[in-house]
């Protein structure tokens, strides 16, 4: 089964090229609160060249206290559909909610929970860290998901 997503105007469409949904993660961090419009952002983690984008995007850069960012939006919609960051080279961020199957998705780790919003309740034994994980203890999360 092909994994295909894409923005809410129609103009920007992908193909994930894996076989499953990739594992994702909600970052309560107070730029993806802001960035989302929301209470936190949905993320997938996937190496640079697995993400074939058809449509025209549009930038958005941003450096300060945290790593570089990279965002790259529909030129029409502006739905933000991933971002690459100098923490994370050789990869990007997805947003996850963009996919079409987003219904299947079931976070694997929350990060940034010292920001979460306090209605939030988040479900028992996921793992989470107040801030960013070490990278290797992120890779762990990821790797110890449920099938
Ligand atoms: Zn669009
Ligand atoms: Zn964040």
């Amino acid at each position: 089964m092909k994994i295909t997503g894409g923005c809410h105007c129609g103009a920007v469409s992908y193909v994930v090229a894996t076989d499953n949904l990739p594992p994702s993660y909600a970052c309560h961090c107070l730029d993806c609160q802001t960035t989302s419009g929301s209470a936190f952002g949905l993320h997938a983690l996937l190496p640079e060249d697995a993400l074939q984008i058809t449509g025209e995007l549009s930038d958005y850069r941003y450096e300060g206290a945290h790593p570089a960012s990279h965002h790259r939006l529909c030129a029409h919609c502006h739905t933000r559909i991933y971002n690459t960051t100098s923490a994370a080279p050789g990869m990007l961020v997805l947003r996850a909610g963009t996919l079409h199957n987003s219904a299947a998705i079931k976070p694997i780790a929350h990060i940034w929970v010292k920001r979460r919003q306090p209605w939030l309740q988040l479900a028992e034994g996921t793992p989470s860290w107040p801030e960013s994980p070490t990278p290797e203890a992120f890779a762990q999360a990821l790797q110890a998901r449920p099938v």
